[in-house]
C-alpha cells in the first residue's frame, strides 16, 4: 500500500530490507528456525552465507557468523507521511482543527451526538478514536471504560549523515525470544540518509514524560555498536525519546489489566468507533487501518459516497539541495531567496522556509519537519535566529511570540534592552 501511497503523495519511500544477523552459535540455530518459520508464511526472505554477508555489509563486525534478509522491509519518514496527508486531506476538502481539544462527548439515547472542544461545539454522529497516548480518556468520556493506555518509552539515536553509505540495510540480531511489546529497533538509515539506532523499550507511566535518560543512549548505542564497531559516539548529533500508547484491557473486577493488541472497532455506543492502542508497527498498518475504519463506518450507518474529484495526488517541489548545479541557477533566477541558504549543513533556502510558512507553518519544529532546516550536525545553532526573524517577518509577530513547539515552548522572551530595562526596574 505504500508504494501507491509515496507515489501519489510525492513523499520517500525505500525498501532497504531487514538483515537479522547471527554473532553467536545459538542465534545460528535461531537463524535457521526464523528463516524456516518465513518460508512457512510465505514471508518473502533471503538466505545470506558469512561470506555474502561481508560483500553486503563490509563495515559489521567480522564476529558476523551469517545472516537472513526480508528483502521488503521498508522506511518512511513519519512526519513527512503525517504532512503529505494532512495536506492532501485539505486540498480535497477536509477541514483539520488544529490545536483544539476535546473536552467531551455527548451522547443521546446510545447515539454520538456532539464532541465539546476548547475551541466550540462539533455536532456530528460519528467519532472515530485515534487520541494515541489519550484513547482511554476519550473513550470514558461516552462511558467506554474498557482499556487503559500505558506509555512504554523507546529513545532513537541519530547520526550524521557524514556516515550514509557505512550500511546500507535496516540491521539487527536474530531474536531469541519474542517480546510482544517491542520489535526490538535496529540500525537504519532515515529516507534522507541519517544512520538512526533504536528505540530501546522501558516502561513509563507518565503520558507527559518524553525525557531521555543517559541510561538509554547508554543501552541502544552498546546494543547496536555490537554489530557496527566503527561507529563512534562522536557521531551521535541528536536523540529523542517517544512513547508507545500501549493498551491494557480491563478485566472485570478492573484489577487485573491485559496487555492488548491494536483496538480497531465499534463500541457499544452508536458511531463511536475506537482506533487505540495503536503502538509499533502503528505506522506501517496505517493506511490497512484507514481501510478497516471506513468498513466499520460503513457497518454503523455512515453513507459514503466516493468523491468524484478526489485527486490523490500532491504535487510537492524538489528540495534545493538535491539539484543539479543549473537547476538551482535557473531557481536563483526565478526567485533570489533560493540564493540565501539559511540552513547550512541542510542547505535549506529562505525561498524553502518561505514557502512552509505558506503552507502552514508557525512554529520552529513546523519548518524544521517541512524543510530540515536545523536537523544536520549543528542542530540549528546557526539557524535558529534566522529562521526566527523569517518567522517573525512572514507572519508578521514579534520573534518573543513565536514557539519551538506550540504552547509555551517560547524560544526569546525580550530584547536583551528590554531585559536590561526590567531588571532595573525590578531592583
Ligand atoms: C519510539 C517509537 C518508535 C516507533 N517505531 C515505529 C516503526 O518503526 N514502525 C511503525 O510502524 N511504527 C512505529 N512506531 C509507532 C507509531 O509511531 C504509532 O503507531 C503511531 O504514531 C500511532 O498513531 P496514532 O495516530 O494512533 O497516534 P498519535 O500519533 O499519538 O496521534 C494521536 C493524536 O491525538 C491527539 N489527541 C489526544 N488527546 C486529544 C484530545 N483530548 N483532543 C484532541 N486531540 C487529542 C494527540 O495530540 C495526537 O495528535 C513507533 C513509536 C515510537 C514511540
Amino acid at each position: 500500500m505504500y508504494d501507491k501511497l509515496a507515489n501519489d503523495l510525492n513523499i520517500k519511500f525505500k525498501r532497504p530490507g531487514l538483515l537479522l544477523v547471527a554473532l553467536t552459535l545459538k542465534e545460528s540455530f535461531y537463524r535457521l528456525a526464523v528463516y524456516i518459520w518465513a518460508k512457512i508464511h510465505k514471508i518473502p526472505v533471503q538466505w545470506v552465507s558469512k561470506g555474502k554477508l561481508k560483500k553486503m555489509e563490509p563495515n559489521l563486525t567480522p564476529k558476523a557468523k551469517g545472516g537472513i534478509l526480508f528483502p521488503t522491509a521498508g522506511i518512511v519518514s513519519p512526519y513527512e507521511v503525517t504532512l503529505a496527508l494532512a495536506e492532501n486531506a485539505i486540498t480535497n476538502g477536509v477541514k483539520i482543527a488544529v490545536n483544539t481539544e476535546v473536552i467531551d462527548i455527548i451522547v443521546e439515547n446510545n447515539q454520538v451526538r456532539e464532541v465539546i472542544t476548547n475551541r466550540g461545539v462539533i455536532k456530528t454522529k460519528f467519532v472515530i478514536n485515534a487520541a494515541g497516548l489519550y484513547a482511554d480518556k476519550i473513550a470514558e468520556m461516552v462511558g467506554e471504560d474498557t482499556f487503559t493506555i500505558r506509555p512504554h518509552a523507546g529513545t532513537i539515536l541519530i547520526f550524521d549523515k557524514k556516515l550514509q553509505g557505512h550500511y546500507n540495510h535496516i540491521i539487527t540480531r536474530i531474536p531469541l525470544k519474542v517480546d510482544p511489546r517491542t520489535k526490538g529497533g535496529g540500525a537504519a538509515i532515515t529516507v534522507d540518509g541519517n544512520p538512526i539506532w533504536g528505540p530501546n523499550f522501558r516502561e513509563n507511566y507518565d503520558k507527559e514524560n518524553y525525557s531521555t535518560e543517559k541510561e538509554d543512549i547508554e543501552l541502544v548505542f552498546k546494543k547496536f555498536s555490537e554489530l557496527l564497531p566503527k561507529i563512534s559516539k562522536r557521531d551521535i548529533i541528536s536523540f529523542f525519546t517517544g512513547l508507545r500508547a500501549v493498551a491494557e484491557l480491563k478485566s472485570k473486577s478492573n484489577k487485573n489489566e491485559k496487555e492488548s493488541d491494536f483496538i480497531i472497532g465499534p463500541t457499544k455506543i452508536k458511531g463511536f468507533i475506537n482506533v487505540a492502542g495503536i503502538q509499533s508497527p502503528g505506522l506501517t498498518a496505517a493506511p490497512a487501518i484507514a481501510e478497516m475504519v471506513v468498513e466499520i463506518l460503513r457497518n454503523e450507518g455512515a453513507k459514503l459516497i466516493p468523491k468524484k474529484t478526489f485527486n490523490p495526488v500532491r504535487p510537492t517541489n524538489p528540495r534545493f539541495s538535491e539539484l543539479s548545479l543549473p537547476q538551482m541557477d535557473e531557481m536563483i533566477k526565478k526567485d533570489a531567496k533560493y540564493g540565501n541558504i539559511v540552513c547550512r549543513c541542510e542547505k535549506v533556502t529562505e525561498a524553502e522556509i518561505v514557502e512552509s510558512i505558506r503552507k502552514g507553518a508557525t512554529t520552529i519544529d513546523g519548518i524544521k519537519f517541512r524543510t530540515r532546516a536545523g536537523m544536520g550536525r549543528c542542530q540549528g545553532s546557526f539557524c535558529l535566529p534566522r529562521i526566527l526573524k523569517i518567522l517573525s517577518r512572514e507572519l508578521r509577530i514579534t520573534p518573543e511570540k513565536i514557539t519551538k513547539r506550540g504552547g509555551n515552548s517560547y524560544i526569546v522572551c525580550c530584547e536583551t534592552k528590554e531585559l536590561r530595562r526590567q531588571n532595573i526596574e525590578r531592583n
